[in-house]
């Protein structure tokens, strides 16, 4: 195991003129939970989607679990991924964003075994067992056989959850995935992932929950324009932020 999950270095991503990651690092360690915040727009659901390869890179490198993530020019050189380890980056990641994308034709269940079964190929059985161990710690197992519709916005996002945890991930992204939510319905969400980060799981969450990112995140990293204007634990960066651009973002929402 490395002994940081994600290593980024000096990544650059443009779309067009517009140059949304300028020279961003940034190392997510092993077993801990980083909280991404800052402006809409700032990039950082652009990071994440890098971090999976969503998107490509223009400049710099991002390891997962060691591995180069896409093809980059670094200090001069082409470094390019192989196609099996960024097949396994995606696998051993899991993505949960901000609408929950959950099949509507299927049932809960057949949501949580269909990346198992379809992609890794395992036995229906042994998968389905698993399922239902997932839907046990999400609190839904009696809503096995319901279909995503009948579930509330809460409810479809602790299955997006489990679905993505199916997969076994060493990682796990999570894009805005309260802010679709009415408020009522946030903090089951969250109680999902406070859980996952006690177990342990390493995690980078863009989100605007403040009191999550305090409670729970080893690591709060505050992104303006497209680079990190400061990153640290959270009571030094959200009680004692160092930067005028930090402090004027925590109290337009604090
Ligand atoms: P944040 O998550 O901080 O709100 P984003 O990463 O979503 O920021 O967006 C950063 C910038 O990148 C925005 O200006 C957005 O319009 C632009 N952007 C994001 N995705 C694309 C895309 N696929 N094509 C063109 N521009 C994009």
């Amino acid at each position: 195991m490395t002994r940081n999950m994600v290593e980024i270095r000096g990544v650059r991503k443009a779309f067009g003129h517009n140059t949304v990651l300028k020279d961003v690092s940034l190392q997510i360690p092993t077993g801990s939970v980083t909280c991404l915040i800052g402006p809409s727009g700032s990039g950082k659901t652009t990071l994440l989607r890098c971090v999976n390869r969503l998107e490509t890179v223009d400049a710099g490198i991002i390891l997962v679990d060691g591995e180069l993530v896409g093809a980059t020019r670094h200090r001069g050189r082409l470094l390019e991924a192989k196609e099996s380890a960024i097949a396994k980056t995606r696998r051993h990641t899991g993505m949960v964003f901000q609408r929950f994308n959950l099949f509507p034709h299927r049932t809960v269940l057949e949501n949580v075994i269909e990346g198992p079964t379809q992609v890794l190929g395992r036995p229906r059985a042994d998968v389905v067992n698993e399922a239902m161990v997932l839907l046990e710690r999400v609190g839904l197992a009696d809503k096995a056989v319901s279909y995503p519709q009948e579930l509330s916005g809460g409810q479809q996002q602790r299955i997006a959850i489990a679905r993505a945890l199916a997969m076994k991930p060493k990682l796990m992204l999570f894009d805005e995935p309260t802010s679709a939510l009415d408020p009522e319905l946030v903090g089951e969400v969250l109680a999902v992932m406070r859980d996952l980060a006690d177990e342990g799981m390493t995690m980078m969450v863009v989100t605007h929950e403040l009191g999550f990112a305090r409670e729970v995140s080893d690591q709060v990293v505050f992104m303006a324009d497209g680079v990190v204007v400061e990153s640290g634990a959270p009571d030094e960066v959200l009680a004692r932020p160092q930067h005028e651009r930090t402090q004027a973002f925590l109290s337009r929402i604090l």
